[in-house]
């Protein structure tokens, strides 16, 4: 089987169908016309990179062998399903491939537990170690870290990768053991994000291909065993303040036939934006834990954003003086970001704003804003959302 076709078995992006394009990847002889279409049959994730970029990220597995059970997951063992192997030549000269034929500008490279999480940890490495020493690719690299990877392997890779991660699954060590009840959640997985943090602070970054450390990161799987929103926040949180990870992915549970949940309902899609929103204004909003509307059961509104909630709650009868605020106040209201409050601060150099079609110039939505503030001592007119 060829490399391309053996990743479609492996891919991490949409379904997509690779195996009759193969040939023309070969060569890279394609037309620009060919290489549409070649792009269009060879779907991959459109990724934003740290730096701002973004770019067609190729997500794919070493290996879709596993001998783990995840209750969640398309390559559990003993599922019945088309799985392929790559060595670490193969995958890296296919990674080359498709990058000289413009599909791909990236990778992202995971793994099945074939053998062990030792054993798939050394076969990344040596991809990734072909990719930047043979082909001296210098693209962007997000390596996974496999359960029980050893410390000597996590900094071999964080030398390699713009990005390492290892994916949680659960906030807590309960909610991983109704997902994957062979994961060790502190041995196997919290400790290799500790070995980041601790490489990280102990070795010169100089070390590294690029000359910087690779920032981390974590993946949860939310809808499935009950796990709060808070719950999931919360280790959110102190993941970043105690291994610095850059951030969470919140990947809402789908259904797998032939697995232990196949009959269990999908995540209400709004759950994984609502965690989102709320990730964000814990991170650069200035919110604490405390302004978050939790329920009492410890989850976020499906319905409504909550900064909005928060907003209705704090500011309909206390609105934001525009003219005065400052950037931390101004951030508090419905569509005021981080960039609209620094215009806005800029604006107030020229005179006072009294009008709400300059916050419009700003690019602030003022349906959003104008119950909330005012400008120059007055409540701006607006049109109440109906629906
Ligand atoms: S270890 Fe990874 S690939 Fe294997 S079943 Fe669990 S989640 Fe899936």
């Amino acid at each position: 089987m060829d490399a391309l076709e053996k990743i479609k078995l492996t891919s991490l992006n949409a379904p997509f169908e690779a195996a009759e394009d193969a040939g023309r990847l070969q060569n890279c002889a394609a037309t620009p016309i060919e290489l549409d279409q070649l792009k269009a049959r060879f779907p991959v994730t459109r990724a934003h990179l740290p730096n701002g970029q973004t770019i067609p990220l190729l997500k794919t597995m070493q290996t879709s062998l596993c001998e783990r059970d995840c209750y969640y997951c398309c390559f559990r063992a003993g599922r019945d399903t088309p799985r392929a192997n790559l060595t670490p030549d193969e995958l890296a000269s296919a990674v080359v491939r498709l990058t000289r034929a413009g599909v791909a500008k990236g990778l992202f490279l995971s793994s099945g537990l074939a053998g062990n999480g030792v054993r798939a940890q050394d076969k990344l490495i040596a991809t990734a170690e072909i990719l930047r020493g043979k082909y001296h690719y210098r693209e962007y690299i997000h390596l996974k870290i496999m359960p029980g990877a050893e410390k000597a392997q996590v900094f071999r890779a964080m030398q390699l990768a713009d990005r390492v991660s290892i994916n949680l699954e659960g906030p807590n060590e309960a909610s991983l053991s109704r997902l994957a009840p062979h994961k060790s959640f502190f041995t196997e997985l919290l400790q290799p994000l500790k070995m980041i943090e601790d490489i990280r602070r102990s070795e010169p970054p100089h070390l590294a291909w690029n000359g910087t450390w690779p920032s981390s990161c974590t993946q949860f799987v939310v809808g499935a065993v009950g796990e709060t929103d808070l719950d999931l926040l919360q280790t959110t949180a102190q993941l970043r303040d105690r291994f610095r990870i850059a951030r969470a992915y919140y990947s809402n549970f789908s259904p797998v036939s032939q697995t232990p949940f196949e009959n269990l309902p999908p995540a209400n899609p709004w759950r994984q934006h609502r965690l989102y929103q709320a990730f964000f204004l814990l991170r650069n909003y200035a919110f604490d834990f405390e302004d978050l509307p939790f329920s009492l059961q410890g989850n976020l509104s499906l319905e409504k954003d909550p900064k909005l909630l928060w907003a209705e709650s704090h500011l309909t009868h206390a609105p934001v003086e525009v003219n005065t605020a400052d950037y931390t106040q101004l951030m508090r209201v419905p569509g005021i970001g981080a960039v609209s409050a620094h215009k806005i601060i800029s604006a107030r150099k020229y005179g006072k704003i009294q009008d709400v079609r300059l916050l419009a110039k700003m690019g602030i939505p003022s349906t959003r804003a104008a119950p909330f503030i005012l400008l120059d001592g007055r409540r701006p007119p607006y049109q109440p959302e109906l629906f």
